[in-house]
């Protein structure tokens, strides 16, 4: 319990205490100066007589009665807000890093991907060689030429024949079309 609550409590109780409000502070009754607060009695037959004082004193005072309850609950409120929006703002702040978590977790998952499919230069035949439609005798007489191919792509397409690109890489260059996807083009 903070200090400040501690007071706001002993006013309040002081406010519970007191006879109910509203009270009033006429200044004058039938046109003649009358310096008493009146409290619980709007009627003022029989009031109960709080004090005889000045006349911004007694209106003061008259004033008070229900002001200090209804501060007390403006600041209740107030604080009530605070802690409401506090609380608002770590829900959001926690949304906000578990969706940068997940972006980054899926960052790292498409630059795997990235590395996977990275460009490899190669030394490949190329043209009428690779078509099979040239002169030369041997493949190994075939002259070469370096192409820039899809690493993994490249490894697939051997894995599944390993004579594939004695007709031609064109089919793996890279960047190929998972590189394509992920880079949002057709
Ligand atoms: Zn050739
Ligand atoms: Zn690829």
């Amino acid at each position: 319990m903070t200090v400040q609550q501690i007071d706001r409590d002993q006013l309040r109780a002081l406010a519970s205490g007191a006879t109910p409000g509203p009270w009033s502070y006429p200044g004058e009754i039938l046109g003649l100066p009358c310096s008493t607060v009146f409290a619980g009695d709007p009627k003022r037959t029989h009031a109960a007589y709080v004090a005889a004082m000045g006349p911004h004193d007694g209106a003061f005072i008259a004033a008070a009665r229900t002001a200090v309850p209804a501060l007390l609950d403006m600041l209740d409120q107030a604080e009530q807000r605070i802690r409401d929006l506090t609380q608002e703002v770590q829900d959001e702040r926690g949304a906000c890093l578990d969706q940068i978590e997940q972006v980054q977790a899926r960052d790292a998952r498409i630059k795997a991907v990235r590395e996977l499919h990275s460009p490899s230069d190669e030394q490949v035949i190329m043209g009428d060689c690779a078509a099979e439609e040239c002169d030369h005798q041997e493949i190994e007489d075939c002259p070469t030429e370096p192409f820039t191919v899809c690493a993994e792509c490249y490894r697939a397409a051997i894995e599944l024949n390993p004579y594939y690109g004695e007709q031609g890489v064109d089919d793996v260059a890279w960047p190929c079309p998972t590189i394509h996807a992920l880079d949002g083009e057709q």
